[in-house]
């Protein structure tokens, strides 16, 4: 669903005329053989695009001006391999809209010790250029990421990437929309928000539809195509042996093949990447839309149950984030604890809706009744997620601005069968232990509904939240709960001071 390729990095080498001809030339080698480099190597995703040695005020505008204009363009990539005064830099900084990565690498690995002289000084000079470079973003207080290192080294170009994929994750959501089929879930507070500020933060359009106007496309499927769908989950999953022979129970799943065609033709119909669903509002429809859901997540749409349209908006940066990653991302929910002393851990699911992209092994299309919605008993995928490395990420609205707060966790093999609870789940230990990850969770106001990836560091989401200009609080291994909530209380002043800068 992603090509990444899609997405260019416009990259800029920094440089003034003071040097003369003859290195300005040497720069501009240097930075075509750069980007060539960045362009042609396997883990960074996007295009990585040249553009003329920046080295006066005039040119350096003209190329900021010109990247706003690239719908094409996610982000801008500046590296200064000489000094490039900054004063230059302010009105090319001041109009542009794209994020940045400032590169502070440097061409020459090694310092050529026998043969050193101060022309090799004047052209490798990104020690300091680059921090004449970094002031004028600190005092204009300008979003970005730095990454140092040297240019081919690996840990310096996966940072590269994953700044990349967040950045396309970025121009993904500014080109979408969210698909909202009926209102948030009745008196919740959490899943709440400004929609509008969530356009303006993350570029995303949240608007709602009826479920009528799914209904109405439910009703014009064909038993035709739908069993012809079906058939595809039987070559894709394993269908409980009850779901085989013709019956209700097939019929059950044949209904969430026709809710999976209708709304995927309504999200292609609207350019949506985006939906969330509300049991509370399911006229016309003979089944919570559960196996549907799943299916259409791990097409790459993002989803949130009741109404929940800043995880969904969130599953689908992750998804795009995650493009052609091994791990897989869901719409997560925690819901149960396990206390016992020294297993302690988190079971999480939903009623229906986890992402197959995240299952251990192959999904089994499964048929109970559904306690809550009073419709019919609806079809899901159930699976344990795989273990590993995971983490969880949410999105809340505090009113005054959007706080992501994610959670590192340890997804765990779920080693009880629970043959009473045909839903998909997943378990994990979170970092730094439950006990502490749970109140920094809380104190933080985290929602929860979630994001669970096991494709995405927490790198991904800083990164995007930098983007967007929206807080970012990571409980990990060193957290401590009662120095978080002193951090929170300072980050008041922070998000209340009117020149925020990173
Ligand atoms: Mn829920």
């Amino acid at each position: 669903m992603f090509d990444l390729k899609q997405f260019e990095f416009w990259f800029i080498a920094g440089s003034q005329d003071l040097y003369g001809e003859e290195t300005l030339k040497q720069v501009a080698e240097h930075a075509r053989i750069m980007a060539e480099g960045f362009d042609a190597e396997a883990a960074i995703p996007g295009r990585v695009v040249l553009k003329p040695v920046a080295k006066s005020p005039e040119g350096i505008r003209k190329i900021f001006e010109e990247a706003n204009a690239a719908s094409s363009c996610a982000g801008v990539i500046t590296w200064m391999h000489t000094f490039s005064p900054s004063k230059m830099w302010i009105a090319g900084l001041a109009l542009n809209k794209k994020p940045i990565l400032h590169l502070h690498t440097q061409f020459n690995r090694d310092i050529p010790w026998a043969s050193i002289d101060m022309d090799f000084m004047n052209l490798n000079q990104s020690a300091h250029g680059d921090r004449e470079h970094g002031y004028i973003y600190a005092r204009m207080r300008l979003p970005r990421k730095v990454a140092a290192g040297f240019w081919q080294d690996g840990d310096l170009r996966r940072r590269i990437a994953v700044w990349m994929r967040a950045a396309a994750a970025r121009l993904d959501g500014e080109r979408s929309v969210v698909l909202r089929l009926g209102d948030n879930m009745r008196e919740v507070a959490v899943t709440e928000g400004d929609k509008v500020e969530a356009q303006i933060k993350f570029g995303w359009q949240v608007n709602t539809w009826g479920i009528g106007d799914l209904a109405e496309r439910f009703n014009a499927v064909s038993d035709g195509a739908a069993e012809k769908l079906v058939n595809e989950y039987e070559a894709a999953y394993e269908l409980a042996p009850d779901l085989r022979n013709p019956g209700a129970k097939r019929n059950a799943v044949t209904g969430q093949a026709k809710i999976e065609i209708a709304l995927n033709a309504l999200l292609e119909g609207e350019r949506a990447g985006a939906f969330t669903t509300t049991f509370q509002d399911l006229h016309g429809l003979p089944q919570l839309p559960g196996l549907a859901c799943q299916r259409l997540m791990e097409k790459g749409y993002g989803f949130g149950a009741e109404g929940d349209w800043k995880q969904s908006m969130l599953v689908r940066a992750a998804k795009v984030m995650a493009a052609d990653l091994p791990g897989g991302v869901s719409f997560m929910e925690d819901y149960t604890y396990h206390f016992e002393p020294g297993r302690e851990a988190a079971l999480g699911a939903h009623m229906l809706e986890v992402c197959p992209s995240i299952a251990a092994g192959k999904p089994r299309i499964e048929v109970h009744p559904l306690g809550i919605g009073g419709k019919a008993a609806p079809a899901r995928m159930v699976f344990d997620a795989a273990p590993g490395p995971a983490l969880l990420a949410t999105l809340v609205d505090l009113g005054d601005r959007f706080r992501m707060i994610v959670n590192e966790i340890e997804a765990i093999r779920i080693e009880e069968a629970m043959p009473r609870l045909p839903v998909a789940r997943a378990l994990w230990r979170p970092y730094p232990t439950m006990r502490e990850a749970a109140e920094s969770w809380i104190i933080a106001g985290g929602a929860h509904h979630s994001v669970y990836t096991g494709a995405l560091s927490a790198e991904y989401f800083r990164d995007w939240a930098e983007m967007a200009g929206i807080e970012f609080v990571l409980i990990d291994r060193d957290t401590k709960p009662a120095r978080l909530r002193e951090e929170l209380r300072w980050a008041e002043a922070y998000w209340s001071a009117p020149h925020r800068g990173p």
